[in-house]
Order: structure tokens, then sequence, then C-alpha cells
């Protein structure tokens, strides 16, 4: 109990520097994303350990995968397909759990996630890319988390800001992150914390790393667009979706990422709410459209050459 109570404080404490990263020294934002990223792994790394001491118990098992799958999806589904490219309306209910559960994954606000993907967006591996992999690969992975500037709010997202729903969980993002890591230490103490909190946790953060990472490096290319986006299905399977990354970058308000044809958990959850009414809206590419940027597909690592130097 006490050794969940000390993790418990340590991620509570990096979820508040991270709410209030704008009026806190740089030093100790680094040193809280130091904290996000090590922090899980090395809880990954002793839940390795502890499986050879004791065997992994039902309900852990059950936390794990229950609390990868809300923050998967809250990640995807919430932050990413419903919030920044609005792939898709639906009610103001399941908009607000969709965010809090994406609250729950990541020590990040919604707004300032959409509008850092929305740079990525504008600037894919081009000046002005938060993350790309032509700067380095372990920088598009974890890198860039430790040099980049404020979100740019008001330039991205200045719609998001007039929404009750979106400023209510902007408001409470640290009281939805540590529910994510309380309510399965409350339900199976040290061990459901480890699982469903922190181990949960590692694969998370590195399931959906690997989009900004991966898949600008390693799978497939057959859309056109201009940058370095893969389509990737380890990352797609491991990620809810979001590896069908190439398909995404051609068609960024695309609600179905696998495009009907490849396994996309995210774009199944919304069509099960398209059938019962609960989604709207959808947003589907027109096919001649689809038709006219297909290209041949090119699979392997990045081959391309840099389109630009850090200077
Ligand atoms: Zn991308
Ligand atoms: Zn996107």
């Amino acid at each position: 109990m006490i050794a969940a109570a000390a993790v418990l404080s340590v991620l509570a404490a990096l979820a508040v520097v991270k709410t209030f990263e704008q009026r806190i020294p740089p030093v100790a934002v680094r040193i809280g994303l130091l904290v996000f990223v090590l922090g899980p792994l090395a809880g990954m790394v002793y839940a390795m350990w502890a499986l050879w001491q004791w065997a992994l118990h039902p309900i852990d098992l059950l936390l794990l995968v229950v609390f990868a799958v809300v923050t998967g999806l809250g990640t995807s589904f919430g932050y990413h397909r419903l919030l920044t490219h609005r792939s898709f309306q639906t009610t103001p209910w399941i908009t607000g759990m969709a965010l809090a559960a994406g609250a729950m994954a990541v020590p990040s606000r919604p707004i300032d996630w959409a509008a850092r993907h929305l740079e990525h967006h504008a600037h894919a591996d081009r000046e002005g890319d938060p993350h790309s992999p032509l700067d380095g690969l372990l920088h598009a992975h974890v890198g860039w988390m430790f040099g980049v500037s404020a979100a740019k709010r008001e330039r991205y997202c200045r719609r998001l800001m007039r929404d009750p729903v979106v400023m209510f969980i902007e408001r409470t993002a640290l009281v939805w992150l540590a529910l994510g890591l309380a309510v399965p230490a409350l339900i199976d103490g040290w061990r459901g914390l480890l699982w469903g909190g922190i181990v949960r946790m590692a694969i998370h953060n590195h399931a959906m790393f690997g989009v900004n990472s991966i898949c600008h490096a390693f799978g497939s290319q057959p859309f056109a667009t201009g940058d370095e986006s893969r389509n990737n299905r380890l990352i797609a399977v491991l990620a809810f979706g979001e590896g069908w990354h190439n398909n995404h970058h051609a068609f960024p308000a695309m609600a179905y990422h696998g495009m009907g044809s490849r396994p996309d958990a995210t774009g199944l959850v919304i069509r099960w709410l398209e059938r019962a009414g609960l989604a709207w809206d959808v947003h589907r590419p027109d096919p001649a459209a689809v038709a006219r940027r297909r290209t041949r597909a090119i699979t392997g690592s990045t081959r391309h050459q840099p389109r630009r130097s850090r200077s």
C-alpha cells in the first residue's frame, strides 16, 4: 500500500507539472516528462520480473485490458478523430466520456494535444513539424516532447475553446489522469495500480508514440501524401487503428482509417455508434479522390533523403 501511495504521489506530481506547465520553470517540466517517459517503462520491467514471483491474477489481466481499451480509445476515438479532426459528431455525453478517457491516458490537456497534432499535419516532415523522424527516430518517438514550446492553442484550436464540454475536460484533466491510476489501485491495490495503471500506460505510450515515429519511417505508402507517413500494421493493431497513418495523412478528416478493409478498432466503434444513431456526419472521402491519390505501395524503411536540415 505504501508503494502504491508513493507511485501515485509521483504521478500526481507529474500531472500537476503538466497541467500548470506554463507557470512552472522549464527544467521542472522536463523532469516531469522524464518521469512520464521512464516511470511506466520502469514499472513494466518490474512487472515482468514480478511475473516470475507470482502468477498474474485474472483481475489484474482484466484491469490491464479494460484500462488499455478505455485509454486507447480515449486517445484515438476521443482526442484524435473526434476532437482534433472532427471526423464525426456525437452526443455531448459521449464526447465528454471520450475526452475524459483521453485525459486518463496522457498528461496532456485535450486542446494542447489537438493543437500540437494539427501543427504536425500542417508541417508534416517539413520545417515546423514537432516530431518528424527526419530529425531522428528517437526524437520523433519521445525526444520532441523535451524541446517543444507551448502548444499553439489560439492558432489551431480557437473553436475548441468555446466548447463547454471540451473546456470542462480541459479544467479537470488532472482528475481524470489521477482516476486512471487510482481506480485500478482501489480495485486491486498495488497489483491493480501496476497492471491497470503503470503497465497499461507504458504500452499506451509507446503504441501512440510509434504513430509519430514508426509510422513516419516503416511501412507502406498507398497514397501520395508528399510526406513520410506510412501504414504500419503492428502499430495499427496496438494503437486501435491509428497505424493506418498514410491513409490518415491522405484524408485527415476520414473517420475510418482502415478504409473498411484493414483492422481499425476505433473505426469499428464509430461504425457501431453510427448504426445506433449515436454518431452522425461521419466523414468518408470521395471515392474518386481516393482513386486519384492512390499510388503504387512502397514497403520498407524510409529511403528518402531529408528534405530539410536542422539549423
Ligand atoms: Zn503523421
Ligand atoms: Zn491526425
